[in-house]
């Protein structure tokens, strides 16, 4: 364990490493009882560095020291030093072998990181810093060497022996045992290693590149999912074929893997050549995975992916860095959703999660630029801001530069840095190198904090026909962060006539080129754009496709929202208008909880969606989805749950009540045809449906009710099994809702993929995530404390998701979650630090909730032996 006082890094102390490794040789004898792992390092002195004489340091953590050989020799004990998480070898030459034997145990390893076990397979997770939980080694990403590595294992526990690379040698040994020999090409960093080692089932495909090898596609899982690995498959073909159309980029080993393991830390792994999943994010089959299972797998897979390039091929110098691949290849994945489905869903979904949790992040105590300046625990930083705002700067790049441009700059980038470990910088300066544009003020988004705010006003005069509009940008204070400078921000817009088309947009002083959409740069705190030739007062509709991830400040009212909800070309700002209405009449209710109706053209604009089929169905079964309760309380200043809650349920109640017939008839229209298809207007139907029962049974309909209960029993997949559940479930039917989750348990309780679903969908919602229920549901025997899903699937779902229970007056959801946050710290740091979130924001709130939560953070801070990961979260939410 780390007992260490955790120390600061910064980026500013950054210097090249004293020490390169050009080949590792690795041997693992795999037992029972634990692991026995012999590491040879060719390593030599860094040309680098003048006066480079000092003593060699490698990282370890958690290991067992055998012996310690220099060139052939064992070194007595005086000739190195254990200090904490570093072995010292003060007389080294300029050049030498160094071999390490540790010994480690896996079946005890529940940190997750490193060599562990899972469902009696070993499997490993090194990013950012576990491969130093399996033997010393510089364990930093801009060290990069040449693996080999032998496995050992029980040949009949573990006939399948995987590594990086291709494999070379494979034998028997003595006592039933045999070894694997893996050989990986391409030198990497050691974050990139993977090893695993079980009694899995082999499915097998192939791909042909563009320039004619033939790729070997492997997936290995636990037999009982063998049926469930065709959708990640085809995924992964797809994503190799799009890599190439779009990037340009083949893949390069003769092999993939994809590897399913139940406990796993984070989504999945992109280790070169055999990439490690949790299962939820790469098995699926209709009968068990629903409609958004299999766009995250598909993501996903395709994710991992890309990442052989952006991410492998080149990696990042240091982890300040993480955003150079990880904003970059989900930049990637969300162009390639787009492509396989439609883009308009799929922005909206992208800024549904930036809004909702970025931005809060953003906002809180934990906000930091998508490049940090420094870290205590960089497991921390696996963050919305690195991954989610780091994919929108990539994206303004692709705005500002047009495709054929950003296409050129990617090209620059793989081929000035293949092979290299570099910085965002170097990823900027090559865009801007292949463009010849000036990117040096667009580089504060690495380097700021915080969601910018424009604020607009605009102001049409008549007479001259010209149209004003005036942008002000502030960004506001963060956590060691003031006064900061204006970004370079790409600004799309259009301006609607009264019949809402689109018109020209003629700048003064511009070239008359009647684009009717324009992308408008905002680099000062303010600016005035006048527009001529404007015959009649627009309708403006701003931030076309969320340009920018920004807060836009304009004042709307209710009749341009109505009016952009029916008429707006752009298909993400009609979401937009429709979300800000609703918005607008929740916030209403918080505010004046007596008021009688609800604002009537609300309903009629829902009508109007409910029953115009000629509308594109995917977009409709976006715009059905009220805001959630979480990106409104994102939206207030000292939030009351309790009464925002009570508004979002009274509107839905108001909504269902009068459209029940509309709502009757989406669920005929979407009527299920027997056949299960993906594209975007099959999922819509399903989940016009799923959404106009769950409104139905909210409202207590008893033909909804039926409708629920017969759809249940008869479907065919899981989308419309789950939906029927869920609506059970939140509706006020005890005796259905009881009989349904019984029998769903009874069908499903071997699939843990499966049971995960129940339990969230009980955790998060109000009528069966009561405090209680929550404690029932922990001792259930499906629940386990050492599998990070089922860990986020009960405690997560409830103090994120089912937020007036979480948020009871009586603090009673904030202890609870300090004490398993207290009590998850000893087995697993890193998914303990992630389950604090909910409480960092507690200045947000009303005292009477603000009080609480402080003092649930304060009984974490006081827990003996806090772990780095935990200290870092609870401190720097207390601090200030
Ligand atoms: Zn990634």
């Amino acid at each position: 364990m780390r007992t260490s006082q955790p120390q600061t890094i910064y980026l500013k102390d950054y210097s090249v490493p004293a020490f390169l490794v050009d080949h590792v040789d690795l041997r693992f004898e795999l037992y029972e009882d634990g692991t026995r792992v012999h590491s040879s390092l060719s390593i030599r002195r860094n040309p680098q560095l003048a006066d480079n004489h000092g003593a060699l340091e490698l990282d370890g953590d958690s290991l067992k020291l055998e012996t310690v050989a220099l060139n052939g020799t064992n070194l007595s004990t005086g000739q190195y030093q254990e200090l904490g998480e570093t072995l010292l070898v003060p007389d080294v030459p300029d050049d030498f072998e160094l071999t390490v034997v540790t010994w480690i145990e896996p079946q005890n390893n529940t940190r997750l990181e490193g060599l562990y076990k899972s469902s009696g397979m070993f499997c490993t997770q090194c990013e950012a810093e576990g491969f130093r939980c399996i033997t010393y080694f510089p364990d930093r990403p801009d060290v990069m060497a040449r693996f080999r590595t032998r496995i050992e294992a029980d040949r009949t526990a573990y006939p399948i022996l995987l590594s990086n690379g291709n494999d070379v040698e494979r034998g028997d040994l003595a006592d039933g045992r045999h070894f694997v020999t893996w050989e990986d090409p391409f030198p990497k960093p050691c974050y990139l290693f993977a090893l695993v080692a079980g009694d899995l089932v082999e499915k097998r495909d192939t791909f042909t590149t563009l320039s004619g090898r033939e790729i070997d596609l492997r997936m290995y899982v636990e037999p009982r999912n063998s049926e469930k690995c065709d959708y990640a498959m085809d995924s992964l073909k797809r994503s190799m074929r799009w890599d190439e159309d779009v990037y340009g980029r083949e893949y390069d080993l003769d092999i993939f893997m994809i590897v399913a393991v139940d406990d796993f830390n984070m989504g999945a792994m992109e280790n070169k050549g055999l990439n490690i999943f949790n299962s939820s994010c790469v098995l699926a089959s209709q009968e068990t995975a629903t409609d958004l299972a299999f766009q995250r797998i598909e993501a996903i897979v395709a994710h991992e992916y890309f990442h052989n390039w952006s991410g492998n091929r080149v990696t990042c110098r240091d982890w300040f860095q993480l955003s150079l691949k990880e904003g970059f290849t989900v930049f990637r994945d969300s162009q390639f959703s787009s492509d396989m489905g439609s883009p308009t869903v799929k922005r909206i979904e992208n800024v549904t999660l930036l809004r909702t949790a970025q931005f809060a992040e953003d906002g809180g105590p934990m906000a930091h630029p998508v490049r940090p300046a420094s870290y205590m625990e960089i497991s921390n930083f696996y963050t919305l801001t690195i991954y989610e705002k780091g994919a929108e700067v990539v994206r303004m790049i692709h705005t500002l530069l047009g495709p054929d441009l950003f296409r050129k700059g990617s090209d620059l980038y793989f081929e000035r840095h293949d092979g290299q470990a570099v910085t965002t910088d170097d990823f900027v300066r090559a865009m801007e190198d292949a463009s010849g544009r000036d990117l040096s003020q667009f580089r504060l988004w690495y380097e700021q904090a915080g969601t910018p705010v424009l604020t607009v006003s605009d102001h049409y005069d008549e007479q001259a026909a010209t149209y004003r509009l005036t942008i002000e940008q502030s960004i506001p204070d963060t956590p060691g962060q003031q006064d900061k400078k204006p970004q370079h921000i790409p600004f799309a817009l259009g301006l609607l006539d009264s019949n809402g088309k689109d018109m020209p947009l003629v700048l003064a002083g511009g070239s008359d080129d009647s684009l009717t959409e324009r992308v408008l740069e905002l680099t000062e705190a303010s600016h005035t754009f006048e527009f001529t030739g404007v015959t009649q007062r627009p309708v403006p509709s701003l931030l076309r496709q969320f340009s920018a991830p920004v807060r836009v400040a304009y004042p709307w009212t209710r009749e341009q929202m109505l009016f952009l909800m029916k008429h707006d070309t752009d298909g993400f700002n009609r979401w937009d208008a429709g979300q800000r209405l609703a918005v607008d009449v929740i916030q209403g209710l918080v505010s004046a909880p007596d008021a009688g109706e609800i604002e009537p053209r609300l309903v009629s604009a829902y009508r109007h969606l409910l029953s115009d089929a000629s509308l594109d169905q995917a977009l409709v079964a976006k715009m059905m989805q009220l805001p959630s309760e979480a990106y409104l309380i994102e939206l207030a200043d000292s939030p009351d749950v309790p009464a925002i809650h009570q508004a979002r349920e009274r509107v839905l109640a108001q909504l269902a009540g009068a459209l029940r017939e509309d709502l009757l008839s989406c669920i005929e229209r979407h009527a299920d045809n027997g056949i299960y298809g993906l594209t975007p207007e099959e999922v819509a139907g399903r989940s016009l449906r799923n959404t106009a029962l769950a409104w139905l049974l909210h409202i207590g309909d008893e033909e909804g009710r039926d409708r629920a209960v017969q759809q249940f029993r008869e479907a065919d997949n899981m989308t419309d099994r789950l939906g029927a559940l869920r609506a059970l479930v939140n509706s006020g039917f005890v005796q259905e809702r009881e009989k349904a989750l019984e029998s769903f348990y009874q069908q499903f309780s071997a699939d843990p993929q499966v049971v995960e679903q129940w339990f969230s969908v009980q955790a998060s919602s109000p009528e069966t995530g009561s405090l209680e229920q929550i404690q029932q549901l922990m001792t259930h025997e499906a629940f386990d404390w050492k599998n990070p899903n089922k860990v986020r699937s009960v405690i997560g779902a409830f103090a994120g998701q089912n937020l007036a229970a979480f948020h009871a007056a009586d603090g009673s959801g904030y202890r609870f979650l300090a004490e398993q946050v207290s009590r998850l710290d000893d087995s697993n740091p890193q998914i303990a630090a992630r389950l604090v979130t909910p409480l960092t924001r507690w200045r947000k709130f009303a005292a009477v909730h603000s009080e609480q939560m402080l003092s649930a953070l304060e009984r974490i801070r006081d827990k003996k032996g806090l772990s780095r990961d935990v200290y870092e979260v609870v401190h720097k939410s207390l601090a200030g």
